[in-house]
């Protein structure tokens, strides 16, 4: 018997956004529950990219699925990623390609890091079918990363830090708004914004505000 998972809740303002990466959507990915999946079948809006990723990488659970389809977007994007760790937007700006083709260049050089910093940083909403809030099982759990258990988040913060020189402080901001279960997502941001300004480590810091109001 074949029976169509049930499509997850949509808030009215995403109604045309990806689940995974908040781009328009124009697929639905099937998530059919195993024995093991910790929720049950369910269908999440998808544009063709992450479609295609998340279908190789279900994995045990729907968010895992999630957290693959944004290392793999970290992945498929890396150079573009790239261009945001190596420069920011003023010494693009004032760098010496004046030239008017150069200029182009850089201008979508831009664009392009924008667009895929804002995929990987962007938040799902929070699962439900049918007005029924998901619980993400494990997600809340005693804190392990990566299939490392650390005695506190405050300690993987620092293991983090160290071993991404990342700014510890930033990091933790990132990790009080996004949650410990985001750990992962929350290094990513880190990663991104490795070389950014104060000023825009501030802007990335009220954005995930604004983002986790709701
Ligand atoms: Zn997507």
């Amino acid at each position: 018997m074949f029976e169509l998972a049930p499509l997850i809740d949509i808030p009215f303002d995403r109604r045309h956004q990806c689940w995974f990466c908040g781009e328009p959507s124009s697929m639905q990915l099937s998530y059919t529950k195993e024995h093991y999946t910790p929720h049950p079948s369910l269908m999440v809006p998808a544009c063709k990219e992450c479609f295609k990723i998340a279908k190789q990488h279900k994995l045990t659970s729907i968010w895992d699925c999630k957290m693959a389809v944004k290392d793999e977007l970290m992945r498929i994007y890396e150079k573009h990623l790239a261009i945001g760790v190596n420069w920011t937007k003023q010494e693009l700006e004032e760098s010496e390609f004046e030239d008017k083709v150069f200029g182009g260049f850089k201008k979508s050089a831009w664009m392009m890091y924008e667009i895929a910093r804002d995929r990987v940083n962007y938040p799902a909403w929070p699962l439900s079918l049918n007005g029924v809030p998901l619980e993400d099982f494990g997600y809340g759990a005693d804190f392990s990363f990566d299939g490392v258990n650390y005695s506190s988040v405050t300690q993987a913060i620092k293991f983090y830090a160290k071993q991404f020189v990342l700014d510890k402080r930033f990091l933790e901001d990132i990790i009080s708004i996004v949650g410990k279960q985001r750990f992962g997502f929350a290094i990513r941001v880190a990663q991104i914004n490795i070389a950014a300004t104060p000023e825009l480590k501030r802007q990335v810091i009220n954005d995930l505000k604004l983002e986790n109001q709701d």
